[in-house]
């Protein structure tokens, strides 16, 4: 998916997960920062476009990949703040690498999160790279998140997933 779509969704998980607990910037910035990690790929484009669309998509979204980039993640968050330890930080940010995964992989573009133990490809290919829906449904989370009372951010973060989750079901029937 296109990076607004990453942003606006990724923000709407750092805020539903974060709101009202301690350390709050830090877990926001961990999920956030998480879920637009893979996508750190691109600065191959600055080296070389052609060396960039033959990567992308590769060494950052696969499951290591992740994991390396919310290690370095919550590294980079731990040294600016102690509030959190280093290993929560690292599995809210691993979150968001997920998250990051599961939205590549509604569009038809290649994605191999197993490699390299496998070269499965799940790309499902129900939706083009950039779908409205995701990132209108993301925003309208934050707003009530940032509204509503910090007792009802989980909830609504559960209400807007499942809602995302219908989507990718209707399109995944329709495409049948
Ligand atoms: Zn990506």
């Amino acid at each position: 998916m296109d990076v607004t779509t990453h942003a606006a969704v990724g923000a709407f998980a750092a805020l539903g997960l974060a709101k009202g607990k301690v350390g709050m910037t830090e877990i926001s910035a961990a999920v956030f920062l998480g879920s637009m990690a893979p996508d750190i790929d691109a600065i191959f484009y600055l080296v070389d476009p052609r060396f960039y669309f033959e990567q992308h998509r590769t060494l950052t979204h696969t499951l290591g990949g992740v994991t390396l980039l919310s290690v370095v993640t919550a590294g980079l968050i731990t040294v600016s703040s102690k509030r959190r330890s280093l290993f929560v930080l690292v599995l809210y940010a691993f979150v968001g690498g997920l998250i990051h995964l599961a939205l590549d992989a509604l569009p038809s573009y290649p994605l191999r999160p197993l490699a390299p133990l496998s070269s499965h490809d799940y790309a499902l290919g129900l939706f083009w790279w950039r779908d409205p829906f995701f990132k209108g449904t993301a925003l309208i989370g934050i707003a009530l998140i940032l509204i509503l009372p910090r007792l009802l951010a989980r909830p609504l973060l559960l209400v807007g997933l499942v809602v995302m989750a219908g989507r990718v079901a209707v399109a995944f029937f329709l495409h049948r």
